[in-house]
Order: structure tokens, then C-alpha cells, then sequence
């Protein structure tokens, strides 16, 4: 296998990604980017229309927006590879990144932008409605929902705060939890249990999101009894956690106790010198396009800063 000497190795094609290609390859890094095999261009890639990327007055399809980013990016020289790191060794001061093709590279800085992963319930249908009704996400979807009926299905802090999001569009929010009390903690309950918007399903897990193109309800199953009823809604927001994707550098830089990669914030500097890391790998707060785009940025010029350095 033979090695490829380059600056500076991005892993992962969000926003994240490719906002720091875009500029790497504006500052003459002319970064190599690992965009993964079947998911290049991240999270976006499985939505719909975007409303709140700045700049697009009447919003942008997602697949659009990334494939611009995409094209941007390699407009200013970065290399864009739709393969995926599958080894990563981020010890010394050469990184060396293999990939599914084969493929091997050696930098002196890489950028770990590779996401995280919404838990989904594992429902057949799930996929096929994600933007048509199905989100994981209130804070880029509610606005869609005005005066409609509306589920979220969780019981933990996240779960709490889309519902109490949500009363400000929906006419009714419905928590579906599997059991008879939430694992929030006590100020999320009692806000939500005291919002005359919000009901709880208790004991009751999804068996079935309804509809064909556009959800049109829910399918419920007591997990009590077994008896199941159907709730009208016509959005569904599953609120049941995400996986930060650290598991091939997750022994080498430091992660908090959910696998998020640390950074000393402001900047984007992990635990190992020459390793920046940007997006929703880092970001349990805000988890947004923009914010991913942001850290990005930010990722590009920490990065850039860093070979400067050793110069
Ligand atoms: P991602 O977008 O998750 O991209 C990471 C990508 O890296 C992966 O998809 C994959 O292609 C690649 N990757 C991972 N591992 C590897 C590897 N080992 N090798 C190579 N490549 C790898 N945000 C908004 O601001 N507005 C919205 O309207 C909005 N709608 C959304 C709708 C849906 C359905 C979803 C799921 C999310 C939505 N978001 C929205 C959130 C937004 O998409 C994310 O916050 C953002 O995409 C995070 O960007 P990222 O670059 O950190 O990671």
C-alpha cells in the first residue's frame, strides 16, 4: 500500500467538513477529504427543505445545499474522496488515515468532522417519511407543524425540551414515553406536566408510524397491557438520543462520558497536537448546519495556524 503525503486530511462531508475544506483549500492546503461511501454529505443529505441556513430566502433542498458546499470546496482544490476512514492513527507528529479502498494518507493535520447519529426507533417506515412528518429534530422542523398535532416520542431531557419547543407551533404535543415516569430531570417534568399543550402516552411505545407519503399518525402500543390505539398526529419528533461517531478515535483523543470528542473550546483543539475537531462529533448543544459550519471554519483555521507552526 502505497502512502499519500498531504497537509492536512479532513474525515467527514457535512457542513463541518466541508466548510473546513473550503477553506483549507483557500488558505493552499489543498486538503483531502474523506467523505464517507453511502453517506457523503452528512445529515443533510436525508432531509428535505432547509430553512434556516442563512442566505436562502425561500430555503434550499438539504442534498442541495451540500452538494454546493461540496462544489465550493473543490472549486478552491480540495480533493473530495467518497470513501471512508476505516483506520485512523492520530499518535506522532505524522497522521496516518487508511481507508475502505485501500487507500492510505499521511498528514501532519487531520480534522475529525465525522458527526453523530440520531437514534432512530428501528421502524421500517421511519426512513422513508423522514422529512415528510418523521424529524429528529424541533428546532429545524417545528416551524412546519403550526396549529398541527404533533408526538414526541422520548422521556428524557432532550425529549422535554423539543415538546416544550414545540407548544409554541403545534395545537397539541403528545410525549409517547415507555414508561410510567420520565428520566428528565425534575424542572424539564414539571415544566412539561404543567403545560396545558402537552399530554403523555405513558407506558406506550410507537408500533407503527402511519401513512404513505406524509405521516399521518401513530400506531401505539401499551407496553403494559399490550393493547395498542392509533394518535392522530401528523408530525412525529423522535427525541431518544444521538451517538457522537468517535469510535475509531475514541482511545486516542479524549471524549467526555458520551463519546463527544473535547475540544478547548474556543478553539477546535483536541487532546493531541495536529487534531482539530469540529461539528456534531464535538457538539451536544446547538447541533445545527450552521453551528457544524461554523466549528468548520473555525476547524481550517486552527488547522492552517498549526502547520504554520512547524514551519
Ligand atoms: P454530518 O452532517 O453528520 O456529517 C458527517 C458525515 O461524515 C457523515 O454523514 C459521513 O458522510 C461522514 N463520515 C462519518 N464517519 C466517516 C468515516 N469514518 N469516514 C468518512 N466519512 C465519514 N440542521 C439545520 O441547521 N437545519 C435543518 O433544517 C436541519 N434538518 C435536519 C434534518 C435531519 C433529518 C437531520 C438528521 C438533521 C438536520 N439538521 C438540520 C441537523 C444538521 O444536519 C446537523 O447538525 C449537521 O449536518 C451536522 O454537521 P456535521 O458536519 O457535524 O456532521
Amino acid at each position: 500500500m502505497s502512502i499519500q503525503e498531504v497537509e492536512l486530511v479532513i474525515v467527514g462531508s457535512g457542513p463541518a467538513g466541508y466548510t473546513a475544506a473550503v477553506y483549507a483549500a483557500r488558505a493552499g492546503l489543498a486538503p483531502v477529504v474523506l467523505a464517507g461511501s453511502v453517506t457523503a454529505g452528512g445529515a443533510l443529505m436525508t432531509t428535505t427543505e432547509v430553512e434556516n441556513f442563512p442566505g436562502f430566502i425561500d430555503g434550499i433542498q438539504g442534498p442541495d445545499l451540500m452538494d454546493a458546499m461540496r462544489a465550493q470546496a473543490e472549486r478552491f482544490g480540495a480533493r473530495i474522496i467518497n470513501d471512508d476512514a476505516v483506520s485512523i492513527d492520530l499518535q506522532g507528529a505524522v497522521k496516518t488515515i487508511k481507508t475502505g479502498n485501500g487507500e492510505a494518507y499521511a498528514a501532519r493535520a487531520v480534522v475529525l468532522a465525522m458527526g453523530s447519529e440520531y437514534r432512530k426507533l428501528g421502524l421500517p417506515e421511519e426512513d422513508r417519511l423522514s422529512g415528510h412528518g418523521v424529524s429528529w429534530c424541533a428546532t429545524c422542523d417545528g416551524f412546519f407543524f403550526r396549529e398541527k398535532q404533533i408526538a414526541v416520542v422520548g422521556g428524557g431531557d432532550s425529549a422535554m425540551e423539543e415538546a416544550l419547543f414545540l407548544t409554541r407551533f403545534a395545537s397539541k404535543v403528545t410525549i409517547v414515553h415507555r414508561r410510567d415516569e420520565f428520566r428528565a430531570s425534575k424542572v424539564m417534568v414539571d415544566r412539561v406536566l404543567a403545560d396545558s399543550k402537552i399530554e403523555v402516552a405513558w407506558n406506550s411505545e410507537v408500533a407503527e408510524i402511519l401513512g404513505e407519503e406524509q405521516a399521518d399518525g401513530l400506531r401505539l402500543k401499551n407496553t403494559v397491557d399490550g393493547s395498542e390505539r392509533v394518535l392522530d398526529v401528523t408530525g412525529v419528533f423522535i427525541a431518544i438520543g444521538h451517538d457522537p461517531r468517535s469510535a475509531l478515535v475514541a482511545e486516542q483523543v479524549a471524549t467526555d462520558s458520551d463519546g463527544y470528542v473535547k475540544v478547548e473550546h474556543p478553539s477546535t483543539r483536541t487532546s493531541l497536537p495536529g487534531v482539530f475537531a469540529a461539528g456534531d462529533l464535538v457538539d451536544h448543544t446547538y447541533r445545527q448546519a450552521i453551528t457544524a459550519a461554523g466549528t468548520g471554519c473555525a476547524a481550517a483555521q486552527d488547522a492552517q495556524q498549526f502547520l504554520s507552526s512547524l514551519i
